[in-house]
């Protein structure tokens, strides 16, 4: 099993930031309401994840971190889409498999907390009682410290960082009403409450990302045919070197998408200028029948079904909201 592991390791962590999606993925999916990420030389050294969801139950925290340990059910579609890639129910057990990692919970009808720990080699984890409050922490230590192939993969400290984080902006940026935070080498880097309302969510942005770019945007909330296009485009004024702030959400998923680029593209080349880099947050939500999640879970890809009427209407919602403010 421990052979297996490793290769499907591979796959799913690929580096901290990788580590820091599934751990927040699984916060999320426990219906938690705070979630702090803490972590120490860019993920590399120590990484926290803690957050005050549901919890695991004693006897399923050392399941937890075995293969195929799925508590959750998916449709059968779903199911599809990801079982010819390994990808459920194996994050946890990959990710111990190339760290020391130790998981920590009480779950809501237990009175105590209890923790399960592994070393890379071991893959029976040791279960022992720990105070802990409702919820759970996964802390992974020295990731990679047993492969040294991929360790040697790993960038610099601050690049590393910077993928966590962006990987954290994603996050904070689609889970309106969750309590973040992201510490670095015990630094308060972000620190957000929830968001109740558009003036909230613009807080949120100006902090994650820039203020200017809320003072320099123009937002629209466009409905059509049963599809939402939500969100903030960044005026001609707010000008960017990097395509590094184009958030596109689909059904509060994050998406790159070519249907999607092109139809901004096109919308921002037409109305004002040759906008190389257009600076975005979008939310776009359309009938779940509408879109195939599933084309590769870690790249952020979708196929669209008619992906002409999603262009259309993407390239006419942004084209109008931009021509209305440009003289
Ligand atoms: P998956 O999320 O695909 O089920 P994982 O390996 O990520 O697989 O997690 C394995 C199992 O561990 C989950 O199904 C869930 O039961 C439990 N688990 C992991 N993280 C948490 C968490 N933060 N809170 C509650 N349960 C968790
Ligand atoms: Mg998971």
């Amino acid at each position: 099993p421990r052979l297996a592991n490793q290769i499907a390791a591979g796959e799913v962590v690929e580096r901290p930031a990788s580590v820091v999606k599934e751990l927040l993925e699984n916060s999320l999916d426990a219906g938690a309401k705070r979630i702090q990420v803490d972590v120490e030389q860019g993920g590399v050294k120590r990484l926290l994840v803690r957050d005050d969801g549901h919890g695991i139950r004693q006897d399923e925290l050392a399941l937890a971190l075995s293969r195929h340990a799925t508590s959750k059910i998916y449709d059968l579609d779903e199911l599809e889409g990801v079982a010819s890639l390994g990808f459920r129910g194996e994050a946890l057990a990959s990710v111990s498999s190339v760290s020391r990692l130790t998981l920590s919970s009480r779950h809501i009808d237990a009175a105590d907390g209890w923790q399960a720990r592994t070393d890379g080699r071991d893959m029976v984890p040791v279960v022992s009682p720990a105070a802990h409050p409702v919820g759970t922490s996964v802390e992974v230590c020295d990731l990679f410290f047993n492969t040294p192939a991929r360790r040697k993969f790993l960038k610099t400290e601050k690049t590393e960082f910077g993928h966590l984080e962006e990987t954290f902006k994603r996050v904070a940026l689609s889970q309106w009403e969750r309590f973040l935070s992201l510490k670095h080498n015990g630094k308060t880097i972000h620190s957000l409450t929830a968001c109740h309302s558009q003036a909230e969510q613009e807080k949120r942005i100006a902090q994650l990302c820039s203020a200017d770019f809320i003072q320099q945007s123009v937002f629209l909330d466009v409905t059509h045919l049963g599809m939402t296009l939500r969100g903030w485009m960044g005026l001609p004024t707010f000008n960017r070197r990097q395509a590094d702030l184009q958030y596109f959400f689909v059904n509060g998923r994050p998406v790159r998408d070519r249907v999607v680029s092109h139809a901004v593209k096109q919308a921002y080349r037409d109305v004002l200028f040759h906008g190389r880099h257009p600076a975005f947050v979008l939310y776009f939500e359309l009938d779940p029948q509408g879109v195939d999640v599933n084309v590769h879970p870690t790249k952020h890809e979708v196929r669209f079904r008619d992906s002409r009427t999603v262009h259309d209407f993407l390239f006419r919602s942004l084209h109008r909201a931009l021509a209305e403010v440009t003289p």
